[in-house]
């Protein structure tokens, strides 16, 4: 197991030694891919919207130095301003630090990073906002409108997202790491990239945190397995992954019902 670091923390290394938040959405959407993406052998690529969200995060977390330049040809100019394509980044960090109870939640210690193990496993977890009595998460999303799930229906953004399984993880592996004996409240200050950018800051109850955390110990061990090799991955099918890694076997049939 390796020591993390603010440098190593997204390592194949680290990824291999620890199970994420978002590598167990991976996962959970499709095992395929979500192995492809551990082992480093897949890159989901990233889009423009994903991009805009990663500048405010680096915005708040004090680390636009390294973010300009991991990013300097695709985002700035030469003279080191944004694309227009990403302006609206600026426009964002402008909304939320005009806001006094976002910036409120937003203060604390900053990309805090810590372990521990859970369900069987090791865990890391890197916290935007460590506020001595709460997690906070910054989020920056479309709307805060429903999204649509095949197989779910619409479901709320805040678990169609995931961040009701972040929050769960967040807490539960802070309270391990700290031995605190009550969890810290898990918040999300979110703005939306609409026109007009709607703003909230949102506590999630905790029987979302508990339901959410029991999903987490349902899956874990199958995937665990799947991360050791012992167990072949599914393959939903569907995905960036699937479809650039499908080999065809035989023709389909169409218009007859199986
Ligand atoms: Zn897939």
């Amino acid at each position: 197991m390796i020591e993390l670091t603010q440098d190593n923390y997204y390592s194949k290394r680290a990824n291999m030694d620890y199970w994420s938040v978002s590598q167990f959405k991976a996962f959970d959407k499709c095992e395929a891919c979500g192995l492809a993406e551990a082992q480093g052998e897949f890159k989901r690529p990233e889009s423009d919207a994903l991009l805009i969200g990663s500048y405010v995060d680096a915005y708040f977390a004090g680390e636009m130095k390294s973010f300009k330049y991991e990013h300097a040809d695709k985002m700035f100019k030469k003279n080191g301003e944004l694309y227009a394509k990403f302006e609206q980044g600026d426009d964002l960090i402008y909304r939320i630090s005009q806001d006094p109870l976002m910036m409120k939640y937003l203060t604390g210690e900053k990309q805090v990073i810590r372990t521990a193990e859970l369900f069987d496993v090791p865990w890391k977890i890197k916290m935007d906002v460590h506020g001595g009595d709460k997690i906070v998460d910054l989020k920056t999303v479309k709307d805060f409108e429903d999204v649509y799930q095949p197989g779910f229906g619409y479901r709320p953004w805040v678990e169609y997202w995931g961040y009701d399984i972040q929050g769960a993880i967040y807490q539960r592996i802070e309270q391990i790491s700290s031995g605190r004996t009550e969890p810290l409240p898990f918040y999300i200050v979110a703005i939306t990239k609409e026109k007009t950018p709607d703003i909230d800051v949102i506590r999630l109850d905790q029987s979302v945190l508990d339901t959410a955390l029991a999903i987490v110990e349902n899956k874990i061990e199958r995937y665990d397995m799947i991360k050791n090799g012992e167990v072949e991955p599914r393959r939903c099918g569907r995905c960036e992954y699937c479809k650039r890694t499908k080999v065809l076997k035989a023709p389909s049939v169409y218009g007859v019902d199986e």
